[in-house]
């Protein structure tokens, strides 16, 4: 019999707790272990997405998901459209509880990584974890991606004193003032009176105000949601939007890299909730646990990963490069008003050659020839 294989998992966000979820499933053949540094899996996070993003294989999320919603709708000036399709959001409470209850002490919380080789994992108390896999998941470094622009947001948890009417997400009003660079607030309802509406741009800049985006949100509920209302918490991001041009994210020889830190992300969403089921998937049919053998596997599957995700790259540049800031609302609305098949396959991160020239086609909203030059130019690396 072939000696059982250690595994150990650095990183309990959301692609280590995917991967431990589905190894703890699907490999009961590994000694498993997840590490997380914090105090809890997943960290402070409300993470969405569509059911085609998930399709063919990712279903095993759903029963731990928050809410699902049956559509959605997005509002822009003069024009709104509601696209019928499951919308899921899963939050990093129902993740930690999960995790909880299927790894019990194979998955640890305050267990801070000093530092990690392919097959030893040291902790800053002094603990050590030899493996004959490392898996690293330790999320994206700012300073790690170069030529980028960014997606920020900051969303408050609302209860309101009545209920406020919502039965599905807004996933975009963009029919808001536009402040540095393009802007929408996001809604999700939670209950008949319990929402999360969030502060969302695409920005130039990674810098975030709070405060004056707390004000902002604040006057937006009492205008389109409701009169009275308690906040009841927070949630706070800023997301690499990668230009073509970026570096991709470098692997460390030996140890499987994965989540945000390998790339693997939406080039221009910047979700990687997909990618993380799609990649734990991938990593649960694994013949062999030989962290030197899978550590190149996977490497040169987020290689190609990185790859595939040119177009779209190219399509943040004509956002960020081409189009003044008030500009990139046009691009928006124009996107929006496409067929709901290749809306699904953008965020599903499955166009077809044909959607680049349909994206490509019809009247740009910016002047071609700077489109054209933004699309095919390299942004400067810095
Ligand atoms: C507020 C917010 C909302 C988002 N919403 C969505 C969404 O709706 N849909 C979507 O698909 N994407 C969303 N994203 C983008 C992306 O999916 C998330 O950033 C996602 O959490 C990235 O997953 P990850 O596992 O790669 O990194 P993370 O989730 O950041 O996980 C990394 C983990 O590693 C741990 N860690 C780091 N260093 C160490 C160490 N030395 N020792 C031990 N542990 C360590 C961290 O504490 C953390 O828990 C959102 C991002 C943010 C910030």
């Amino acid at each position: 019999m072939s000696k059982q294989r250690s595994v150990v998992v650095v990183g309990g966000g959301l692609a280590g707790g995917l991967v431990a979820l589905r190894l703890q499933a699907m490999r009961p053949d590994l000694d498993l272990l997840l590490l997380e540094q914090g105090e809890s899996f997943g960290g402070e996070h409300t993470w969405c997405f569509h059911d085609a993003d998930i399709a063919s294989g990712g279903e095993w999320i759903l029963p731990f998901k928050t809410c699902s919603w049956p559509g959605y709708e997005v509002r822009f000036p003069g024009y709104k459209r509601r696209f019928s399709g499951a919308y899921h959001a899963l939050r990093s409470a129902d993740l930690h509880r999960h995790i909880a209850q299927q790894l019990g002490a194979r998955a640890q919380t305050n267990a801070a990584v000093l530092s990690l080789t392919p097959h030893l994992v040291t902790l800053v108390d002094g603990r050590t974890f030899a493996a004959d896999c490392v898996i690293d998941t330790r999320g994206f470094t700012p300073g790690e991606t170069s030529a980028c622009a960014y997606q920020k947001f900051h969303g408050l948890f609302v209860t309101t004193a009545t209920p406020h009417g919502l039965t599905e997400p807004v996933l975009m009003d963009a029919a808001v003032e536009q402040i540095d660079g393009y802007r929408f607030i996001y809604v999700l309802p939670w209950s008949r009176t319990q929402l999360l509406v969030e502060d969302t741009r695409y920005s130039d800049g990674p810098s975030l105000d709070k405060a004056a985006m707390r004000g902002s949100l604040v006057d937006y509920i009492k205008e389109h949601i409701a009169s009275v209302f308690t906040v009841t918490g927070d949630e706070t991001g800023v997301l690499p939007i990668p230009l073509h041009g970026a570096l991709k994210p470098v692997t460390a020889p030996g140890v499987v890299t994965a989540g945000v830190r390998a790339g693997l992300f939406h080039p221009t969403t910047g979700y990687s909730l997909p990618d993380a089921v799609r990649f734990a998937n991938w990593l649960a049919e694994a013949a062999d646990f030989d962290g030197d053998v899978l550590s190149v596997a996977a490497a040169d599957r987020a290689s190609a990963h990185w790859a595939r995700g040119s177009f779209c790259r190219r399509l943040n540049n004509m956002m960020f490069m081409a189009a003044a800031p008030e500009a990139r609302r046009r691009i928006m609305a124009q996107f929006y008003r496409r067929d709901s098949g290749l809306i699904e396959r953008f965020y599903a991160s499955s166009l077809t050659q044909l959607d680049w020239l349909r994206l490509l086609s019809g009247r740009p909203p910016v002047a071609v020839g700077a489109g054209l030059r933004a699309f095919f130019v390299k942004a400067a690396s810095g």
